[in-house]
């Protein structure tokens, strides 16, 4: 079992260091190797994704991910920004499917913006998929435009586009992740609208018929952000697209109480995956011991679930996160009075010790 630790910039070694810590303690053998990505390799070698972390990457069987990105890169041109290796690692590995649950695990529910009846007890999944939709899209760049309000004037343009093979794919991921749940897929789309998502919505009710024993719903994505604020819990599996999907796993993650808490996977056919946290680098944060490394262990756990094959491990570091919260350990994102504060390394003992 081979895993690239990819830690990155601001809060990721901070994070990282902590779920490598869990992993060293569940008694099996890794083989773990390090490399620098984003903001650190930049200023290591000039590249936010240096040839030497792809190789890594692609040699290991999983990918450990902190997180990347700093102010201080914003002026840099496109393609050397610390975010442009997570695009790049995207589109290397092929990982097409983007996994993000969202828990609202029972001693946070005080901490979610909304009514402890409407999160408690939540566990949805959303499933975005990645590598297509309007964020890689060709033709996209800006011009002169020849039509529409102001001819003649400057205008910028992206293209929205996904094949039939790329949905059918991440449909099946969908059902076959709802198989393994509560049988319930929503597909969320803008088919009213757009072209693109009239063939979604058609694709994936093709692709439905060889699942009779999941329910599929459609539902447009104005309704679905407003569900998810209303109804979160009569969500199962929702499966969008790269953009829509973007939108709403954040919209989902704050239902929890806190970024901090959420892990996400991102898979590709040959279940090779990269495992990181749904928040990013935390700037204003770094350095200073207080970051949750809680969605990062957790992240660690789905690793062993989805790609090493070793799903008891994943249910013991689990039952270990939630034994912590029920002991009242707390970092400062998920603090509530009556609970305990604790920093980043504290947390990361706790759950070694609860792993015991
Ligand atoms: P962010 O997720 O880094 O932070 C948003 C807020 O949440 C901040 O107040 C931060 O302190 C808090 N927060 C995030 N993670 C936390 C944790 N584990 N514990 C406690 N608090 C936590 O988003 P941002 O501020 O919009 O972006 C900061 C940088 O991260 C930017 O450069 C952005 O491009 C990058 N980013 C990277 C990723 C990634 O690596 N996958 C994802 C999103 C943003």
């Amino acid at each position: 079992m081979k895993i690239a630790i990819l830690p990155g910039d601001g809060i990721g070694p901070e994070i990282t260091a902590e779920a490598v810590k869990v992993l060293n303690a569940l008694g099996l053998k890794f083989e773990m190797e390090t490399a620098p990505v984003g903001g650190a390799a930049y200023e290591a070698s000039g590249h936010p994704l240096p040839e030497a972390t792809l190789n890594l990457a692609k040699s290991a069987d999983a990918i450990l991910f902190g997180a990347v990105g700093d102010w201080k890169y914003d002026t840099l041109d496109r393609p050397l920004r610390p975010e442009q290796a997570i695009l790049g690692l995207r589109k290397a590995l092929g990982l097409f499917a983007n996994f993000r649950p969202a828990i609202c695990y029972e001693q946070l529910v005080s901490a979610s913006s909304l009514k402890p009846e409407l999160v408690a007890g939540l566990d949805i999944l959303i499933i975005r998929e990645l590598t297509g939709d309007i964020y890689f899209g060709q033709p996209r760049g800006k011009r002169t435009a020849t039509d529409g309000h102001f001819p003649g004037t400057e205008e910028a343009f992206d293209t929205m586009r996904y094949s039939k093979p790329e949905i059918e794919r991440i449909a099946r991921v969908a059902f076959e992740a709802a198989r393994k749940r509560n049988k319930k897929v929503t597909s969320v789309d803008k088919a009213n609208v757009l072209e693109t998502f009239q063939f979604w919505k058609d694709v994936v009710t093709e692709v439905h018929k060889d699942y009779p024993d999941v329910a599929l719903d459609h539902m447009y994505v104005d309704n679905a952000a407003m569900q998810l604020v209303k109804a979160p819990k009569a969500f199962d599996v929702i499966v969008t697209g790269n953009m829509f999907g973007d939108i709403l796993s954040d919209e989902a993650s704050m239902l929890t109480g806190s970024i901090g808490m959420l892990p996400s996977a991102s898979l590709n056919d040959k279940k090779q995956g990269l495992y990181e946290p749904s928040h990013g680098s935390a700037p204003d944060i770094a350095g200073k011991g207080v970051a949750n490394p809680l969605a990062t262990i957790l992240s660690a756990a789905m690793m062993l679930r989805f790609s090493l094959g070793q799903p008891e491990a994943a249910d013991r570091i689990e039952t270990a996160v939630k034994a912590v919260l029920a002991q009242g350990l707390r970092t400062p994102d998920i603090y509530s009075e009556g609970t305990t504060k604790v920093g980043t390394r504290e947390m990361g003992d706790a759950v070694v010790k609860a792993l015991k």
